[in-house]
């Protein structure tokens, strides 16, 4: 009997080690709800949410292949490797299959769980999945990792042009097994935030199901990706393909997207147009940030990949990071997007941009605050991205922005939002206001008695002292 432990990839179609499992003899499947550990990595409950409903999506498509799936209980990663052995042991598992994770923690949970297996003559399979290229396998002529994006993503170009990753097969029906697993389920609605009335209003937001995942993926292949580069930095358009959240938890899978993006070229690798082409780019990003946490894992331990930024010194100043955490800094662009993460789990790309280079520059507030309140709130929080984002926007990471290129939220805000669309949505206060006045409400004089904040700094000073504090390192 094989053993399928599914993690970040809820899914059945294109599963590298689900293909693999089935292909070894009938397998049983396996979930580890670890709330606690998820906790510890500051997952949010908008995503924690969203895994578990998928979860149970997975269950019924397992099910019409008779795959019979466990889900099973354990708080904390540290105890995985024993009682894993213990279940196998008990089951009569021959070998266990899963798709590579590239975090720190779950690196070192799968090489114990390894150690732990082989012990006992149980190989662990591991399988490239989650990427397009096996992490670690994209390196310049002197065999190190790339530290710039263009490059990367040159070579990244070259290999692509050389053939497409192809999805996997369908997996077969197998024989009805008989396996007594109610003794070992840990049922997935007795996690009590299941039933919070959070998770009704994301069901709604963000509705599950792989075919769900691949509808949105080909409608925007299919009717948003030519007007993707002219429109994806426009937060009131509904331009970008908002996959994120399903791409975290791996209700779609990256060669899935790929296959996509190249379909009207027939699977060849041929750029068609500039939308066709920004949105690869999007992906390359995700796949860049991926292969630097794997490479340069210290940026996931609260590093900063730029060592000397760690001495610039930070503000201390409670009052204005929580400003900022509840859309109340009065800078209404900013607002818009920290609530619309509050309310909805997610925030468009040009507006976290915002959001975080306002955070780490204009209030000078150390970037892993801004990086844990992120994934405590995103449903599509992800290490690699989060940290890539934040250390970006911040001046510490890797071919991050230069520390004088400080966005005006203003302007911004001006050129992104121009009718003042996005800020009307998710700041009611301001709704009023005209497309001129809605940017920056109190440079108007005839504006007043307005229900919202003044700024809680000058742009142009706190700019300045964003320049100083890294000049002095
Ligand atoms: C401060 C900050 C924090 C971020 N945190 C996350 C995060 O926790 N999880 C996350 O998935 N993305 C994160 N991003 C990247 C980006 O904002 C989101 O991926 C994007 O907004 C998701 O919307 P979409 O699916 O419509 O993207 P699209 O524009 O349709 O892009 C397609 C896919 O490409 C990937 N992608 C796009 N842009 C980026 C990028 N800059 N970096 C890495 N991958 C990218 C995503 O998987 C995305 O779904 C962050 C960006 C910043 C600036």
């Amino acid at each position: 009997m094989q053993l399928i432990w599914f993690r970040q990839d809820l899914r059945i179609q294109d599963h590298a080690a689900l293909w693999h499992a089935t292909r070894s003899g009938n397998c049983v499947a396996l979930v580890i709800l670890s709330p606690e550990q998820w906790q510890q990595h500051d997952d949010s409950p908008a995503k924690q949410i969203f895994y578990l409903r998928q979860l149970e999506t997975l269950k019924s498509q397992l099910h019409q292949l008779n795959i019979p799936l466990l889900t099973k209980h354990i708080p904390l990663w540290k105890d995985v490797p024993h009682e894993m052995l213990q279940l196998c042991q008990r089951l009569g598992i021959d070998a266990v299959h899963a798709n590579i994770e590239i975090g720190v923690n779950e690196l070192k949970r799968d090489a114990q769980m390894q150690e732990k297996l082989e012990k006992h003559q149980i190989p662990f399979e591991l399988y490239h999945d989650q990427t397009i290229f096996p992490v670690g396998s994209i390196c310049n002529k002197s065999n190190q990792p790339y530290q710039v994006f263009s490059a990367f993503k040159k070579r990244c170009y070259e290999l692509l042009s050389i053939g497409l990753p192809q999805c996997y097969p369908a997996v077969a029906k197998q024989e009805k097994i008989e396996l007594n697993l109610e003794s070992e389920n840990t049922k997935i609605s007795a996690l009590t935030y299941m039933q919070s009335s959070a998770s009704d209003q994301l069901q709604q937001l963000w509705p599950v199901t792989e075919d769900y995942a691949l509808n949105i993926l080909n409608h925007f292949v299919d009717s948003k990706i030519q007007q993707y580069q002219q429109e994806r930095d426009f937060p009131d358009l509904n331009s970008t393909s908002r996959l994120s959240a399903y791409l975290n938890i791996g209700t779609v899978s990256i060669r899935q997207c790929l296959q996509a993006v190249f379909r009207k070229q027939n699977g060849h690798f041929h750029i068609d147009n500039a939308g066709q082409q920004t949105w690869l780019d999007e992906l390359l990003w995700r796949e860049f940030y991926q292969h630097i946490l794997y490479q340069f894992p210290a940026v996931s331990k609260h590093q900063p990949f730029k060592s000397n930024t760690q001495k610039v010194q930070w503000r201390n100043a409670e009052q204005d990071l929580h400003a900022w955490q509840q859309g109340q800094t009065g800078i209404p662009i900013v607002d818009a997007g920290m609530r619309q993460m509050l309310q909805t789990g997610w925030m468009h790309n040009r507006v976290r941009m915002i959001t975080a280079m306002f955070l780490t520059k204009n209030l000078l507030i150390d970037w892993r605050l801004g990086e844990k309140w992120f994934m405590q709130h995103l449903i599509d929080g992800n290490l690699a991205a989060n940290n890539g984002g934040w250390q970006w926007c911040a001046s510490t990471g890797t071919d991050a922005v230069p520390y004088f290129r400080i966005f005006n939220p203003i302007t911004q805000s001006q050129k992104f939002d121009p009718n003042g669309d996005y800020i009307r949505t998710w700041v009611p206060e301001l709704a009023h206001l005209d497309a001129k006045k809605i940017h920056d409400p109190y440079a108007y004089p005839q504006v007043r008695k307005l229900n919202y904040p003044r700024a809680i700094v000058d742009l142009s000073l706190s700019r300045k002292r964003a320049i100083e504090a890294f000049k002095a390192i």
